[in-house]
């Protein structure tokens, strides 16, 4: 399992908003991106992660159309 510790400090690189665990995945809180967990690893890659519904590219995420995250 992964560290707990290690949990509570890794943020969504989108806009840097808090994780909730949900199983083997990490969600963002705030846009809602599923990032995997393999092998107590969080892939923290926003291209690897799976987008919540209503999103078909990164560009759709809240935290972009807001302003808050920037596509490089
Ligand atoms: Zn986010």
């Amino acid at each position: 399992m992964v560290n707990e510790e290690l949990l509570a400090l890794l943020v969504c690189p989108m806009a840097k908003a808090p994780l909730r665990r949900e199983g083997d995945t990490l969600i963002c809180t705030r846009c809602g991106p599923r990032f995997s967990i393999q092998d107590d690893i969080p892939n923290m890659l926003i291209e690897e992660a799976e987008l919540p519904p209503g999103c078909t590219a990164i560009a759709d995420l809240e935290c972009v159309r807001c302003g808050d995250a920037r596509l490089d």
